[in-house]
């Protein structure tokens, strides 16, 4: 389903750090985390998402709402439904969905039922699991 493009690589077999990305894309990722403080500071769960096209342009960003909207207001979902509504299938599979935390499964069948492209994400969800396990 991934269309590889150019700037599409393939992730190494490591965790990746500052130095694996361009800088319009670490910029990206460093809006993902700001609207996820956005949401954590707005009540809602800290993750936030980023929808890029081919020429690197933002064309949407939404924050975790699961407080003040709905149970189910994730991001990437929110994102999956505006580009299965607004962008052609070819846009779409060009796009780079950039977001603070890797998709649950509703967002991730969102993701593919919208046949959007590749997905960047900030933390793993067993890292998510082992810092709330810490916190308490
Ligand atoms: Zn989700």
């Amino acid at each position: 389903m991934c269309n590889k493009g150019e700037h599409q690589a393939a992730a190494p077999d490591r965790p990746l750090t500052r130095e694996d990305f361009t800088s319009a894309q670490w910029q990206h990722l460093e809006r993902c985390v700001a609207l996820a403080e956005e949401a954590l500071l707005a009540g809602d769960a800290p993750f936030g998402s980023v929808l890029v096209n081919a020429q690197g342009e933002v064309l949407r960003e939404d924050r975790n709402r699961v407080n003040t909207v709905n149970k189910t207001y994730h991001p990437e979902i929110e994102l999956a439904r505006w580009a299965a509504t607004h962008l052609d299938r070819d846009t779409r599979q060009q796009c780079v969905m950039y977001t603070s935390g890797e998709h649950c499964p509703m967002c991730s069948a969102a993701h593919g039922w919208a046949e959007l492209g590749a997905i960047v994400y900030i933390h793993t969800t067993g890292q998510l699991t082992e810092w709330m396990q810490s916190f308490g």
